[in-house]
């Protein structure tokens, strides 16, 4: 296809390092100069990512019109025979970030002016309590609190099950717990006991905090329907904004049972791909929050469709912040954030690591607990490949979950 404004593609670059996390990088570079980055990190999977854009998506864009954002993000996915699925779609999304922020070059305008202008000041957040009981779960909280976050996730490991929940012990990060043997470490899980602690974390933090602090919790997918409608009926006296993943949704009617039974809002997403992994429970409004991450469900392009569908069922984004998302995806998900009228909230862990900050250059800035994003052109985010080359990849998983009993679970 050929368009009056043409900005060849010469060189697409995939670049994997590991500054605190692994991230697999795009560098789109134009006949201009013009280049553009993106986010394609997989976490556990990052090698067979960067392969399927080396062997099988870079070639296929060298000469193509940088512009032509729709088509090429057409051509990814309906012009494969293997449509949506993570790699594949981890893949369109860092393409499309990068040519986003190539459009924002060439027009000198942040992407957020290209995607329709501000909707607001700036991005909401909420960040992360975690701690081994309640007590450091809650003066976690209270140190956030003090920073000018308004909302906060509450995580408490479970009693009597050490490391459960993501929380990490004495390990400060997942390569530290794998460091002797890369290999998925493995976490207990009983949901008799979750069920009979969690209730009290939020009812301690409601006595300390009060009414005016606003509080979620993430389940991490692993009840039942049922279990998670009681779950969400237990937690309505402490008005949480959301409960995150209550249920695994492959099956998305699952969420009928659980909004039939509490008035508890429901979030969910983060592992979802294309606008299909969501259709049925936006359009049957059992969710209220949809946890699409840009790095994972087709980019800027991916994430603006879903979140004007999302609108017309009163369905707010709230994209997913995990530490594993790059820079460039907090940077993607910040313009959509500004822009989107049915923006929710924004999950916020950090910009990452000090090696991180060599390596992304941003003019993100987080103040009381909301992110503004700078005037820049494009995504306001660069990428230095040799401070990268000084991190290389290194082999790491998230953990498993295992019952008592030594059922594998959800993570
Ligand atoms: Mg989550």
């Amino acid at each position: 296809m050929k368009t009056g404004r043409n900005l060849a593609i010469t060189d697409v670059r995939v670049i994997v390092s590991s500054p605190g996390r692994n991230f697999v990088t795009v560098k789109i570079v134009t006949e201009s100069g013009i280049y553009g980055v993106g986010d394609a990190t997989v976490n556990g999977r990052e090698m067979a990512v960067a392969t399927y854009l080396q062997e099988h998506v870079a070639p296929c864009l060298i000469g193509r019109n940088a512009h032509d954002i729709e088509d090429i993000w057409q051509y990814l996915y309906k012009g494969v025979y293997w449509r949506r699925g993570p790699i594949n779609m981890a893949c369109v999304g860092a393409v499309d970030m990068a040519l986003w922020d190539i459009k924002g070059k060439a027009a000198d305008l942040p992407v957020y002016e290209l995607l329709g202008g501000k909707s607001r000041r700036a991005v909401t957040t909420y960040a992360h309590a975690t701690g081994n009981d309640v007590t450091e779960t809650l003066d976690q909280a209270a140190r956030l609190i003090s920073e000018g976050f308004q909302t906060i996730r509450l995580q408490s490991a479970v009693p009597g099950m050490e490391g459960s929940y993501g929380v990490m012990g004495d390990k400060k990060d997942y390569f530290e717990m794998q460091s002797s043997r890369p290999l998925p470490p493995e976490q207990p899980w009983s949901t008799r006991k979750y069920m009979n602690s969690v209730e009290d974390l939020f009812r301690q933090a409601r006595a300390r905090f009060g009414p005016d602090v606003q509080l979620l919790h993430d389940v991490h997918s692993r009840l039942t329907p049922i279990e998670a409608a009681r779950l969400g009926k237990m937690l309505e006296p402490y008005d949480l904004l959301f409960l995150e993943d209550a249920v695994a949704a492959e099956n998305q009617e699952s969420y009928r049972i659980v909004r039939d039974h509490t008035t508890t809002p429901l979030a969910i997403g983060e592992v979802y791909n294309t606008i299909w992994d969501c259709k049925d429970l936006i359009q049957n409004q059992w969710i209220d929050y949809i946890r699409t991450a840009a790095t994972h469900a087709g980019g800027i392009t991916g994430l603006r469709r879903i979140a004007d569908f999302a609108a017309i069922y009163h369905v707010r984004i709230a994209p997913h912040g995990a530490p594993d998302l790059s820079p460039i995806c907090y940077a993607a998900q910040s313009h959509i954030g500004l822009w989107a009228p049915n923006f929710g909230i924004q999950e916020f862990v950090g910009f990452g690591s000090a090696q991180s900050a060599e390596v992304f250059r941003h003019d993100l800035r987080i103040e009381n607990g909301m992110i503004h994003v700078g005037e820049s052109a494009g995504l306001g985010v660069d990428f230095d490949e040799e401070a990268a080359a000084r991190y290389p990849y290194k082999r790491s998983y998230l953990p498993v979950s295992r019952l008592e009993d030594g059922t594998l679970w959800s993570w």
